[in-house]
């Protein structure tokens, strides 16, 4: 049975679009649609502006003790609905069950206990510097934002975005992405019954023609945060600068993984291959360029080969550690086509390749592939591909390899395998990126997440992300008596 949701969350109440226009929401396990959803036009975004700057005065002038109790709030109704935020999860875009419920639903928790965590010690008012009267730093909501966000985090994305503007005192408008937006939907119904201020929080539905680029250009809107591609983020800066907005972007990646010798080789390249099968390929900071020491590069292929033989791809519904479909038909035969181009390109087919894995005739599922002998003038090096596809090379040198890794526009993650602290952190200092993860470290929650170069603009998570929703003002002059 098909589910139908086509009202969108303004003001506090479920209302039914203004301008409206059907849009399927398929599963891309079965190829076919489950859900209908409106995708809003003007009116309907400017319905919810209206309503998240009238709330702003109000919301902007509480307490962050208050404020920290709203998202305390939100965390206990979000805890009760985890079931149902994996479920949404997995049937819009195809994560297994116990991974949409583990990583994709569960980073929702770990991003609001980070914000509550950051407001607790955030310094509202700072002294210039010790010594200087009547000067003071505040820091003050930036005002009304639009959050606009992308299929393959989904609740990742919404919940770094909505905590910290929450946790600023912001008000906000959300667009999420709507090819998946059911898990958004389940989201606006645990604002709800967390009891957020009508108007705080509003949700719309929409494409990135319609709902999007209204968010970004508009007068209302202060701040945009957008996550997405790197071509969607050039659009929506241009859109926002004639009427000056602070923006944010988390865009593309093309994130290099350099292996050294002098690491336990075996253990490293199968946790590099495995960590960009990951999601299906489909994450910003996927590890995509494997560079290897010449003098273990042939070990290193046969380790990623045998690793990507070893992932098992199969249904979402089913449980179990293995990978799903990927988003879309349009991800589907982006994937296909520059799986091609490798091929057409020379580089060296070691696993995986075109088509659907064997027994999957249905559903947008791929195969787990590794490309050797890749070179930098090689579409598969160049693109961000958002599939479980690997692309492998030799290097001969630490210069070498920082050089290959650094040649790319974008600069959000890099990976270093070594066994030599030394060596890491001298190799860390010369990587254009804004995370470097060494010997598959982990990164805490409340880390800032970002990039450099075209990966993006600011830092999401913990502290950092509240900042990113807040405007400084100093005021002079005032000395108590
Ligand atoms: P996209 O950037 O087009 O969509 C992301 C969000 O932006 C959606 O909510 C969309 O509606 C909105 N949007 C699109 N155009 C807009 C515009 N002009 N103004 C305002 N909002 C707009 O991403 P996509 O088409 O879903 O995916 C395409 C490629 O983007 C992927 O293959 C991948 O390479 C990359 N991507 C990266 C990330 C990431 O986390 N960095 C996430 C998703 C996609």
């Amino acid at each position: 049975m098909m589910i139908e949701k086509r009202q969108f969350y303004i003001n506090g109440a479920w209302v039914d679009p203004v301008a409206g226009t059907d849009f399927p929401v398929f599963n891309p396990a079965t190829e076919e649609p489950f859900a209908t959803i409106s995708l809003g036009g003007a009116a309907d975004a400017e319905a919810a502006i209206a309503a998240a700057r009238a709330a702003f005065t109000s919301w902007s002038m509480t307490t962050p003790a208050e404020r920290g109790a709203h998202l305390k709030a939100i965390l206990e109704v979000y805890q009760s609905r985890a079931s149902d935020m994996a479920e949404a999860i997995s049937t819009e875009m195809g994560a297994p069950i116990d991974m949409a419920l583990t990583d994709q639903a569960g980073s929702g928790p770990s991003h609001l206990k980070a914000f509550i965590r950051a407001l607790d010690g955030f310094e509202w008012v700072r002294p210039l510097r010790p010594g200087v009267d009547g000067q003071d730093l505040v820091f003050e909501a930036a005002g009304v934002a639009a959050l606009i966000t992308p299929w393959n985090w989904p609740m990742n994305q919404v919940v770094l975005k909505v905590g910290a503007a929450l946790a600023a005192g912001c008000t906000m408008v959300l667009k999420p992405s709507e090819i998946a937006p059911m898990s958004s939907i389940v989201f606006a119904e645990i604002m709800h019954e967390a009891g957020i201020p009508a108007g705080v929080f509003n949700m719309v539905n929409g494409d990135g023609a319609g709902v999007g680029s209204i968010l970004s250009s508009h007068p209302e809107i202060d701040v945009v945060s957008f996550t997405g591609s790197t071509r969607a983020g050039i659009l929506i800066s241009k859109a926002a600068a004639d009427t000056i907005k602070t923006v944010s972007l988390e865009l593309g990646g093309k994130s290099p993984n350099l292996v050294f010798a002098d690491t336990d080789v075996e253990a490293a390249v199968a946790r590099g291959a495995r960590f960009c099968f990951n999601n299906t390929g489909q994450s910003c900071n996927s590890a995509t360029r494997m560079l290897v020491e010449r003098e273990v590069y042939d070990q290193a292929v046969e380790v990623a080969a045998a690793t990507a033989e070893a992932t098992i791809v199969d249904l979402p519904s089913k449980q179990g550690g293995h990978i799903g479909p990927l988003v879309s038909e349009a991800q589907f035969s982006k994937v296909q086509t520059l799986i091609q181009a490798g091929i057409d390109e020379g580089a060296r087919l070691v696993a995986g390749g075109t088509g659907r894995p064997e027994g999957l005739n249905r559903g947008w599922f791929v195969r787990p592939t590794v490309f050797a002998d890749t070179t930098g003038d090689m579409t598969i090096m160049k693109e961000e591909i958002f599939g479980p596809v690997l692309a492998m090379m030799p290097f001969d040198s630490e210069e070498e390899a920082i050089e290959i890794a650094n040649d790319t526009p974008y600069g959000l993650a890099a990976y270093i395998q070594t066994g030599n602290p030394e060596r890491a952190r001298r190799v860390a200092a010369q990587l254009r990126a804004g995370m470097i993860q060494v010997n598959g470290a982990g990164r805490p929650s409340g880390s800032p997440f970002g990039g450099y170069k075209q990966s993006g603009v600011g830092r999401e998570g913990g502290v950092w992300g509240i900042e990113e929703f807040l405007e400084m003002k100093t005021i002079s002059g005032i000395v108590d008596e």
